[in-house]
């Protein structure tokens, strides 16, 4: 199989036949193609549009429906784990991506990149929903170190290997390019069609953006630390320990020129408190390493990833 396309779907009964066709229409060229459907639990008849081109294009269309409402993220994972092309295309079923955008990325893919994501230049939502965004995929970038202008544009197309390798949880689904980048893909953006919404409800409001600024704290973590913790909690406790020695330090000479008592000042105490929450810091450093191997070892994980193999096994 060469290209799957997956498309979570919540609600979006009047949008399902309208992506049906535009895929098919924009993966003309392309012979070996599947479009999974995901549907996460939908509470109109967007099953019942679903079986009906599932029946009508056995070949193609695959359909996987989910026993609730288990969100965006959880419906691309589903999909994502049941895809069997080389490439994998996220996109929206409400109709704001465009498919016709579709053979334009893969071009794109096919210049050397592993990811191509797409960038809603003119989004047409809210500006209560673009400025957020904005500021968001800026503090995104700066923090992961893949500066994109448009992390929350679900239409993206993958290699394989960089979209299999990890799970998702939460809202992740948008953080995927900072978790290929850690594995070493090229990562190409370039400008999509954005389309107001005609049917159905968005379905998300402003608490999403928190939920996204949590995500980042646990998408660096697993990003830069995760095979090396105590890098971070030792770092952390390092620098802890040198302040509250320093710290402590000030306040002794300080008395010497003054002769103030060093031990009636609340900042000797504080001196000390941070040296032992450096101290505390690096044993729990030390734990984490545990976890990590717990993590590693028992599923077997690799840490490192391979671009390409010769003459070996
Ligand atoms: N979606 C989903 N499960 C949910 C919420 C949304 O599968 O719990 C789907 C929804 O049907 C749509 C896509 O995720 O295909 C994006 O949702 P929406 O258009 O509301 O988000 P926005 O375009 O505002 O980012
Ligand atoms: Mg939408």
């Amino acid at each position: 199989m060469y290209l799957s396309v997956v498309s979570p779907i919540f609600n979006e009964r009047e949008s399902i036949p309208l992506l049906y066709e535009a895929v098919k229409k924009a993966l003309g060229e392309i012979k070996d193609w599947e479009l999974i459907l995901v549907d996460d639990g939908s509470t109109d008849a967007s099953y019942d549009e679903l079986i009906k081109i599932a029946e009508a294009d056995p070949s193609h269309v695959r359909l996987i429906r989910l026993r609730r409402n288990f969100g965006q993220t959880a419906a691309i994972a589903a999909g994502v784990d049941h895809a069997q092309g080389e490439l994998i295309v996220l996109i929206d079923a409400d109709m704001q991506n465009d498919p016709a955008d579709i053979p334009m990325m893969i071009a794109k893919l096919d210049e050397g990149y592993d990811v191509v994501s797409g960038w809603r230049k003119s989004r047409q939502d809210n500006a209560s929903r673009r400025l957020p965004s904005k500021i968001a995929n800026w503090i995104i970038g700066k923090v992961t170190g893949v500066p994109l202008h448009d992390y929350g544009c679900t239409l993206k197309v993958y290699r394989r290997e960089v979209i299999t390798g990890f799970r998702l949880y939460g809202e992740m689904h948008r953080f995927i390019p900072a978790f290929a980048n850690s594995v070493g893909a090229k990562i190409a953006e370039v400008v999509v069609n954005h389309h107001p919404r005609r049917f159905g409800k968005p379905k998300y409001g402003l608490e999403r953006t928190m939920k996204v600024v949590l995500d980042l704290f646990t998408v660096k973590f697993l990003t830069s630390f995760s095979s090396k913790p105590i890098y971070l909690f030792g770092g952390l406790g390092f620098s802890l320990m040198s302040f509250g020695m320093i710290l402590f330090l000030f306040l002794a000479v300080r008395r010497l020129g003054w002769g103030v008592s060093v031990v009636a000042s609340p900042l000797f105490t504080i001196s000390i408190m941070i040296f032992i929450l450096g101290v505390l810091s690096i044993f729990m450093g030390l734990i984490a390493e545990l976890l990590v191997r717990a993590y590693y070892e028992s599923q077997d994980k690799k840490t490192y990833f391979v671009r390409d193999r010769r003459n070996v096994n």
